[in-house]
């Protein structure tokens, strides 16, 4: 059959397709499709994964025959092959890692882009955050906000440990605030960089920049202020920012990981600052609530597991979303390498590095030897001073875990790779950026963590 006949069939069908099974199934399955060949009745098209071809000869078959047969009526059979295309972006060269990123980069196929001008990330939003007892007011403290910004909670202060959702909060607000309201002017600022940016701002002497860049809008969030502890310049901008944003009745969110009483180090006029709007906590979610966000992903996810799952999974990790999520993402990938026949025990022992006590045994050293292994480099390679993009990256996760897993200052970071702070923390935030854009670098950075705590 020529070619270009076929190739134009082939576009039919997939639009034939779309309109049967709808957007977000097509995405999710179908997007990712190409025609190999076509010999003998039977049309070969090639699959990203064996995943998807499982899904697709048990779900889809018929349909996917039937709409063929449409088009070109002698087709007898269909045959779905797993293409080897590598789809990894830095080299790992292990199979399973790639197999699993492969797998998960399939699991996650809306990619959300982080605006440059307000810093937000369009995946996080109200109607995709799961409402329970741990965060209802905070949630409807948010709604309110976003519908009248400057006039109901002002600033709007929420604390709570790491994981339970106050970033995804912050961000909602900001993306509703610029629905409702298409004129006003949001900006979110992590604090980290609301300081790096003041201090190269005093660095380079454009300090009016600076302040005209967070005093230009009418909702500034501003996220992690504990992380001003001990910062007394950036303090004192802050305060300033402060004064002169509320003074015009602009909104202010603040987020930490603790009330403002807790913060040490800090001005008692900034303090009660914080302290002068409404402020609100949110806890670990409950067990409904965990079920309920677990079965929120898996959907966002285009698989569905069995409620057992999903139980053992929010009674195992109690604390933290962040975890939740990436424990569903393992699971995931096992389950589907065990040709969905995962039994509740090995699920278990995946699940059980993610519990707490494993991270006190992190050290620089386990951290150094797993890159190493999972890389297939010698250790001592992570410290030559080359600068390929893989040794560059690695050299950057390791910046990463040694403070997300070592809970390592980045002065004594700097310290052990011989380099100076302010390099660490650019690579440090490098990571956070990456991960935030990229799912695929996000679930590497879940995939070795969970090696590194199974050490
Ligand atoms: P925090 O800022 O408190 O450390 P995040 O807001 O970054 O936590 O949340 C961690 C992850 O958990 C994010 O991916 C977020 O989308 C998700 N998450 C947290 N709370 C909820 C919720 N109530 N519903 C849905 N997803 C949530
Ligand atoms: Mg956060």
């Amino acid at each position: 059959m020529v070619q270009e006949f076929l190739e134009t069939t082939w576009e039919k069908f997939l639009n034939n397709i779309k309109q049967n099974v709808g957007d977000s199934l097509y995405k999710v399955w179908f997007s990712n499709l190409n025609l190999k060949s076509y010999h003998q009745h039977t049309l070969k098209i090639e699959v990203p994964s064996k995943f998807v071809k499982d899904w697709l000869e048990k779900k889809f078959y018929q349909l996917i025959l039937k709409s063929i047969r449409e088009l070109i009526p002698e087709v007898k059979n269909i045959e779905f092959v797993v293409s080897n295309k590598p789809t990894l972006q830095i080299t790992t060269k292990k199979v399973s890692t790639k197999k699993i990123t492969a797998f998960l980069k399939e699991k996650n196929l809306t990619i959300f882009e982080v605006n440059p001008q307000t810093n937000l990330n369009p995946r996080y939003r109200f109607d995709n955050f799961v409402v329970g007892k741990s965060n209802e007011l905070a949630y409807s403290a948010a709604l309110g906000v976003a519908r009248s910004p400057g006039k109901i909670h002002n600033p709007l202060f929420i604390h709570g440990p790491v994981g339970v959702g106050k970033t995804h909060l912050l961000q909602a607000i900001g993306n509703e605030v610029l629905k409702l309201h298409k004129n006003l002017k949001v900006k979110y600022v992590t604090t980290e960089e609301f300081t790096n940016e003041f201090i190269n701002a005093l660095k380079n002497h454009n300090i009016e920049e600076f302040k005209f860049k967070f005093r230009d809008t009418d909702v500034l969030i501003l996220d992690d202020v504990h992380f001003l502890s001990g910062k007394t310049a950036s303090q004192e901008e802050l305060f300033h920012t402060f004064n002169y944003l509320y003074n015009l009745s602009k909104q202010i969110v603040f987020s930490s990981d603790r009330p403002p009483r807790l913060i040490s180090d800090i001005e008692e006029r900034l303090r009660s600052r914080f302290e002068g709007g409404l402020v609100i906590d949110i806890q670990p979610p409950d067990l409904e609530t965990r079920l309920a966000i677990l079965k929120l992903k898996s959907q966002e996810k285009g698989l569905i597991l069995d409620d057992k799952i999903y139980e053992l999974i929010a009674q195992k990790i109690t604390h933290n979303i962040r975890e939740l999520e990436g424990a569903l993402s393992v699971v995931f990938f096992y389950y589907q390498q065990e040709n969905q026949k995962l039994s509740l025990e090995k699920i278990e022992e995946i699940i059980k590095k993610f519990s707490k006590d494993y991270y006190r045994k992190v050290t620089p050293k386990k951290i150094i030897k797993t890159l190493a292994e999972h890389y297939e480099i010698k250790e001592e390679d992570i410290f030559k001073k080359t600068r390929t993009k893989e040794i560059v990256q690695i050299r950057h996760y390791l910046i990463y875990f040694l403070r997300e897993l070592g809970q390592f200052s980045y002065t004594s970071i700097g310290k052990l790779l011989k380099k100076d702070h302010t390099t660490i923390i650019y690579a440090y935030e490098k990571i956070v950026e990456k991960m935030k854009n990229s799912s695929e670098i996000s679930q590497e950075i879940e995939l070795l963590k969970s090696k590194i705590l199974e050490s």
